[in-house]
């Protein structure tokens, strides 16, 4: 009680004079509010506050001694200003003290609540209350020489997804803070049989970059009981602007988690690998409890027209990015990942559901940071946004958005088969009618005369202007893991699934096809070991025992692991695979025809799911004059002739990757069953 007396002695009205409410016929007349969105400023003299609530009556700030539970040591009235927000001061040092927004507004059709308010940058345990620290006590030493590791253009990205938990929580990881943010700055890890893991395995590996999946603090995990060992992928947003609790060693400590997760981005750094953030503004936890609805109900989220929720996200609601305090938060939350963490690039969940001038508008300003930090998001939501069709950053509507890609559905399921069945393969299962789809793929979707745009699965024109705007992939997090869905869609010669030699061969085929598109190749982590996710298909919430990567796993499957390190080094040596530009893959990458000896006459005939093409004339300034890629995705080997009567020398071949040099081929030659062959002259 005394501390209480003696902090609101301090209270200071530093603030200007109060104004009154205005009338707003709907939310759309609502102020932007100036300056930064962010609400709470913090010296060792005094902290400010200022949240934006234009229609509220009043709003009461708390101050707190701990990030849950207690009373308040002190409250004040927040003061109206012309912008629609609420400002206060308190003088003193209030360093280590938290704070909640209670917002009295007569539209709030849920339960009040104290809110964190929308803009918190760091909280105490579960996100409940905003805390006040000082963020350049976060800064692990050395931070102000961490650096983005270099890159001269996008098109030089191989990226790789990763799970914190998945990648780090078995013990066979042999990491010591398992699930931990800061498990990727352990250096030194082996698997029990001593082979890497961690972030020695990233590097061995060679990726660019790690897109990690929600790292924000979201709200299904429980943080005060983390013993419980729960699992999520983290898709439920709560705080968009401060770093998961539950990955961090200390949760009830605002600043563990941040500078942990800096710890991270540093180590990564250092080892030469950017980072991408997965980021979800496309809808919240929960309508109720969210801390848009409690700080500005009715504002953030889409209506539709009899006034229920949008529901694009498939998860009850859907935010409107158009609104122009929704797009200044994106915009400025996205600036704060970039320059508080020096975060390299971001992957936008459901993208589809946001509005194209937000994403045009979010590109520019990362253009002015660096051009070389990625954008790239999900061309498509679950349900039809409630925003009209030629606003919504889908696939198609890639054109309008230089810079900015998405992920190609069109190559992942002609590989793999459709995402409505598991069971049902394509070319990897041997079966016709996919190659145009793949040839999309392979040429970033952009338009290629050798495409047959009536033969493509989804799509009916390119949709790209340059083939860095598609994502090459045949796995991610979500559906079934690879091996899964081959285990699933492949029809066994023998038995009830498919051997597990055979499994390898696929997995190999379908990631070189993967890192030989002119799009940005994309791995899901464990893929490499060939981990499985016991056939299910949606793991967001499985346990451990079906989400974990168990490592014992790289010594089983060494020879693929191999494979997609050479391949990466492929890629990595070779501009030809990379152009990065549309007017010189046009150029430069011809699909070829490959006759089998079965055909007679001179037409050419390729054969059902066998794809070849060739990067010609030192594609991309390529040392290598000519380099011809073939896949076979039947069970049989297939003879190709080669484009020219030159002498070819394989570097991959029958899952092995050697650039010295395989064995050589003059006129044709012959490509393994289930397999690619890579070769040049
Ligand atoms: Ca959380």
């Amino acid at each position: 009680m005394k501390k209480l007396l003696m902090l609101m002695a301090a209270t200071a009205a530093l603030i200007g004079c109060e104004v009154s409410k205005p009338h707003y016929e709907s939310v759309n007349d609502y102020p932007v509010k100036s300056g930064s969105a962010q609400e709470m400023t913090y010296t060792p003299q005094q902290t400010q506050f200022s949240l934006w609530s234009p229609n509220a009556d009043s709003v009461r700030l708390s101050i707190y001694d701990n990030g849950e539970n207690g009373e308040p040591v002190c409250t004040q009235w927040l003061k109206r200003q012309k912008d629609g927000s609420w400002q206060g001061a308190i003088k003193g040092d209030l360093k280590g003290k938290f704070y909640t927004f209670c917002v009295f507004d007569p539209n709030m059709q849920y339960e009040r609540e104290e809110t964190s308010g929308i803009f918190a940058t760091a909280v105490g345990v579960n996100g409940h209350r905003g805390a006040i620290i000082d963020m350049r006590a976060t800064d692990p030493e050395g931070w102000s020489d961490d650096r983005r590791p270099a890159m001269d253009k996008v098109a030089d990205a191989i990226i790789y997804e990763l799970h914190h938990r998945d990648f780090s929580i078995d013990p066979s990881s042999g990491v010591t803070n398992r699930g931990k943010f800061i498990a990727l700055t352990e250096h030194g890890t082996v698997s029990p049989e001593g082979l890497a893991t961690g972030i020695d395995h990233l590097v061995e590996l060679g990726v660019t970059h790690v897109q990690i999946l929600p790292s924000y603090d979201y709200g299904s995990i429980d943080e005060t009981r983390l013993a419980d060992n729960r699992y999520n992928w983290g898709y439920d947003p709560v705080n968009y602007n401060v770093p998961e609790g539950g990955y961090s060693t200390d949760p009830y400590d605002p600043s563990s988690r941040i500078r942990e997760f800096k710890q991270m981005i540093q180590a990564l750094h250092s080892a030469g690998i950017r980072v991408i953030l997965d980021v979800v503004y496309n809808h919240t936890y929960d309508v109720a409890h969210a801390n848009f609805t409690q700080t500005v109900p009715g504002y953030f989220y889409r209506t539709r027209e009899d006034g229920s929720l949008g529901n694009a996200s498939g998860c009850g609601n859907e935010t409107a990015s158009e609104r122009p305090m929704m797009r200044k938060f994106m915009l400025e939350s996205i600036r704060w990942w970039v320059e508080e963490y020096h975060i390299d690039g971001f992957r936008f969940d459901l993208m589809a559901i946001h509005d194209i001038p937000t994403m045009n508008a979010i590109r520019e300003m990362l253009d002015q940071i660096d051009p070389t930090i990625l954008l790239y998001g999900e061309g498509w939501a679950a349900e039809t946004p409630q925003l009209e069709e030629s606003l919504r950053p889908i696939k198609a509507n890639c054109p309008k958005m230089p810079g900015i890609g998405a992920f190609s559905d069109e190559l992942r399921d002609a590989l793999r088969g459709p995402f409505y069945d598991d069971h049902v393969g394509a070319f990897l299962a041997g079966l016709p009618g996919n190659e145009q789809s793949i040839r999309f793929g392979i040429v970033g979707a952009i338009e290629h005369p050798q495409v047959d745009m009536s033969k493509v699965n989804y799509s009916q024109q390119p949709w790209t202007l340059q083939p860095t705007q598609l994502i090459s992939y045949v796995s991610c997090h979500d559906d079934m893991m690879l091996t899964d869905r081959l285990r699933a869609s492949v029809k066994p010669l023998k038995g009830k699934q498919i051997a597990d030699d055979e499994l390898m061969r696929l997995d190999m085929l379908a990631q070189t096809v993967v890192l030989t598109s002119q799009g940005l190749p994309f791995l899901w982590n464990g893929e490499e070991i060939m981990r499985d996710k016991k056939g299910v298909h949606n793991s967001y919430c499985s346990p451990d025992s079906i989400n974990a990567i168990d490592w014992n796993l790289k010594t089983k499957n060494k020879p693929l692991c191999d494979y997609y390190a050479g391949l990466i080094a492929l890629r990595k040596a070779h501009p030809a695979f990379r152009l990065g530009d549309a007017e010189l893959v046009r150029e430069h990458l011809e699909f070829i025809d490959v006759t089998t000896d079965n055909v007679t006459g001179d037409a050419k005939v390729t054969p059902d799911c066998v794809l070849g093409f060739r990067l010609k004339n030192h594609a991309g300034g390529d040392e290598w004059e000519e380099i011809v890629v073939l896949f076979n995705a039947n069970r049989q080997a297939v003879n190709a002739d080669l484009p020219t009567d030159a002498s070819y020398t394989a570097v991959v071949m029958d899952g092995e990757v050697n650039p010295a040099g395989l064995g050589t081929f003059t006129g044709k030659a012959r490509i393994p069953a289930q397999s690619a062959l890579i070769l040049h002259n």
